[in-house]
């Protein structure tokens, strides 16, 4: 958030001798790195910090770090830029330069904000807008690093960064989360559910529709490109995955409950087999598990809610109350998806399965339901994108069920 304060001459000054100071290390740096072809700021740091604290003795010491953290974020942006052809000059030119301060460098407190300079600290008070207040009082807190440039007319843009910082709650229950490449499944207050992603499906089409497009034609080609352009295969699929991520979060938040998740393998599982092609089947469990499974942990952070990942193995094949083996077959029971339990006979849907187990390895010990509908035939959700909790999703089915 940008603060704007008016300073008078002798603060102005300060600062703007600071800022010549802060320049000359900030091109150094880059120097460095451009010669040493690193953009990592601990090898700039150690091979810049020296001589540079010898050439600037008054300038706090502090301002070599975050000189160095600066030119390895420049050096890093001008090499992406590179990459894409859209670097026009040899090196990355230092233009504008904002100073970039530590915790050392700054405090703040709501009279004032000292800033740090080569002889002493001057002070700068800013009025804040509204919007710092909305933040402010709503226990956003503020990290401590910051920025500031210099403006003309005696003017400091100062950036501070609001961050919210939430503790971990010590869990109450449990959210198991099952993915899969068209569907998740999850438990909420003890019931199984099934919402449809269509994960697959959708990775497929597109891929039909790619080709469609490039098949016989140069993919440089730009009415091509555009095509392919508009397809829009990954906005599609973030939106699922974001919306997803926020209603099991906001459940277990709600509910103090932990999420617990397969702790699933870098590689792409056997059970795809049936995609040919493994460019295509990467893709599909990208978007399908890893893409997934980091979306909810990304969400859960933000809200504090603690993730368990646990051992995915045997999770859809064990009997959560007897330990046996569930038998699957293909030919017989109502869906290859359905199983029998080896000792107790009775049936079990595959994603269920998984639930209860995931949340049993996660140290749940409530007990499973013997025999319930749910179990072998759980409710499945196509509607659910739009929907604004997890209750409201699963009341609503109750309702049609209740019609039927
Ligand atoms: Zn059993």
């Amino acid at each position: 958030m940008k603060l704007r304060v008016k300073v008078d001459h002798e603060t102005y000054s300060a600062l703007k001798e600071l800022e010549g100071e802060y320049r000359e290390v900030l091109e150094e740096a880059i120097n460095y790195g451009l010669s040493n072809k690193t953009t990592s700021f601990i090898r700039i740091k150690a091979g810049i910090y020296k001589t540079e604290r010898e050439k600037y003795k008054d300038l706090p010491s502090h301002f070599i770090y975050t000189a160095c953290e600066d030119a390895s974020e420049r050096l890093d942006s001008f090499e992406k830029l590179k990459k894409r052809g859209r670097a026009y000059t040899e090196k990355p030119s230092v233009r504008r330069v904002t100073i970039h301060l530590d915790d050392h460098l700054w405090r703040f407190s709501l009279d004032t904000i000292s800033i740090s300079t080569k002889r002493s600290r001057v002070l700068i008070s800013p009025t804040f807008p509204k919007i710092f207040w909305r933040y402010y009082n709503k226990g956003w807190s503020i990290a401590s690093e910051a920025r500031f440039r210099l403006m003309k007319g005696n003017v400091v843009e100062f950036y501070v960064i609001f961050k919210r910082d939430v503790k971990p709650y010590e869990p109450e229950a449990f959210i198991p989360v099952d993915l899969n490449e068209d569907s998740v499944s999850v438990l909420v207050d003890g019931k199984p559910m099934l919402l449809e992603t269509n994960t697959k499906r959708i990775t497929l089409g597109y891929e039909y529709r790619r080709e469609a497009i490039t098949t016989g034609k140069p993919t440089k080609d730009r009415e091509v490109r555009g095509k392919l352009k508009r397809l829009r295969e990954r906005d599609k699929k973030v939106d699922v995955r974001r919306k997803l991520a926020k209603l099991i979060v906001i459940e277990a938040f709600e509910s103090m409950s932990a999420i617990v998740l397969e702790d699933l393998p870098g590689r792409t599982p056997e059970h795809m087999k049936d995609v040919k092609d493994k460019q295509l089947r990467l893709r599909i469990y990208r978007a399908a598990f890893s893409s997934m499974k980091n979306a909810i942990i990304e969400k859960a952070r933000e809200f504090g809610v603690p993730v368990i990942l646990v051992n995915p193995s045997y999770t859809s094949s064990t009997c959560p109350i007897h330990g046996a083996k569930i038998v699957y077959r293909p030919d017989g029971g109502d869906a290859p998806r359905v199983g029998v339990c080896g000792k107790g006979k009775e049936k079990w849907h595959r994603d269920v399965v998984a639930l209860y187990n995931l949340a049993r390895r996660a140290g749940d010990v409530s007990p499973v339901p013997l025999g319930s509908k749910e179990s072998h035939d759980p409710p499945t959700l196509s509607g659910w994108l739009r929907a604004k909790s997890l209750h409201s999703i699963m009341n609503e089915h109750k309702m049609i069920e209740m019609k039927v």
